[in-house]
């Protein structure tokens, strides 16, 4: 039976990706040895990285100025990396959801983070919108999906101070204005990669204002400097990263591939609006995400949860299990995930309710 692959993270990934690294695994760039045992000193693989960090700044129109690394250490490490690197003595934190939260506590290591505004009142199921930012931060932080509880916020914030933002979920999903941002960074295993690598784009001009000492190998300058070969980077995750990209500007870019994100979480908010059995968790049509569609049983149909989860297996339907802070269903439409896929958990939510 086909499986329809919704899990959160890591997630699915083009099969163009799979097949590229299966051949990769077998013979790298003609090389005649395995992606998996060559040299990153290599000539072969320092062409991949390089390629790899052109098709970043091509795909999201990365303006002069900007620097793009690869490093390891998850989007998690970032949370203390961006502190340790960009703040003096203050920094400001939208808190919209689990991992922003993680950051903040974080920051609140290195100095003042300041919490601007927060939906932790209602479960993290809006986006706050008025808010003010303190003008004498260092950044203001902010994290464009969140991932657990299905909000996004898509429109890059005008402020004054430099914005930093967490898009491991959102990113290559939709076009974005880099210019706004100081510093963004994205885990690779939501929309790009498996697992291993994490993509950062920085400013240069926010660096090296800091006063206190960072370890040389969480200084992001070590890393632009050293072209992210300070050290020994995962080789095999920023080759398949070069597929993916490869396979995105193929279809079109990150243009076309928004259109084809919204119409797909169409597809599966329209079904839960209509469907008498589900709600969806995140009412305000802004705030929903289009990557991580979260819903519920409907309170008089609460029993029907384990039956649904059993049925949806039973169909192929992985990975729909809502995180355990939220409770019900959350289905992933990443990039990779093909609209037929949603369509096929659309039926099976039609299905279960006519028999139900
Ligand atoms: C998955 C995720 C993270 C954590 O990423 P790791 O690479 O596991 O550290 C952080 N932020 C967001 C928004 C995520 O979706």
């Amino acid at each position: 039976m086909k499986k329809h692959n919704f899990y959160a993270g890591p997630s699915i990934l083009p099969q163009y990706t799979i097949d590229k690294s299966i051949e990769g695994i077998k013979d790298f760039a003609g090389s005649g040895l395995s992606i998996l045992e060559i040299s990153h000193r290599s000539k072969e693989f320092i062409a991949c990285m390089n390629d790899t960090i052109a098709l970043v700044r091509e795909l999201l129109e990365i303006p002069s100025g900007y620097q793009v690394i690869f490093l390891g250490g998850g989007a998690s490490l970032q949370f203390a990396m961006v502190p340790m690197n960009l703040m003096n003595k203050k920094s400001a934190y939208l808190l919209t959801g689990e991992w922003a939260s993680k950051a903040f506590k974080e920051a609140k290591i290195y100095g003042e983070a300041v919490e601007v505004a927060s939906s932790k009142d209602k479960n993290f199921n809006y986006i706050p919108k008025s808010y003010t930012v303190p003008s004498d931060a260092d950044y203001f932080h902010i994290t464009t999906n969140n991932t657990i509880f299905g909000t996004e916020l898509t429109k890059d914030p005008d402020v004054k101070i430099p914005l930093v933002a967490d898009m491991s979920s959102d990113i290559f999903s939709r076009p974005v204005d880099v210019s706004k941002y100081s510093l963004i960074y994205a885990g690779a295993q939501k929309n790009l990669a498996p697992a291993g690598v994490t993509l950062i784009i920085i400013k240069e001009d926010v660096l090296g204002k800091v006063t206190r000492a960072i370890p040389t190998m969480l200084d992001y300058r070590t890393h632009i400097k050293a072209e992210s070969m300070f050290n020994t980077p995962p080789v095999f995750t920023v080759f398949a990263a070069q597929q993916t990209l490869k396979w995105l500007k193929d279809l079109g870019g990150v243009k076309v591939m928004h259109k084809k994100n919204i119409e797909k979480a169409e597809l599966l908010y329209d079904e839960i609006d209509r469907n008498k059995l589900f709600v969806p968790t995140i009412k305000d049509p802004e705030d929903r995400s289009i990557m991580n569609i979260c819903f519920v049983m409907a309170e008089e149909y609460k029993a029907l949860e384990q039956p649904f989860a059993d049925f949806a297996k039973s169909k192929g339907m992985i990975g729909i299990a809502g995180h355990r802070s939220v409770g019900g269903f959350r289905a992933s439409t990443y990039n990779a995930l093909p609209r037929e896929s949603v369509q096929a958990l659309v039926d099976v939510m039609k299905e279960f309710e006519k028999n139900n």
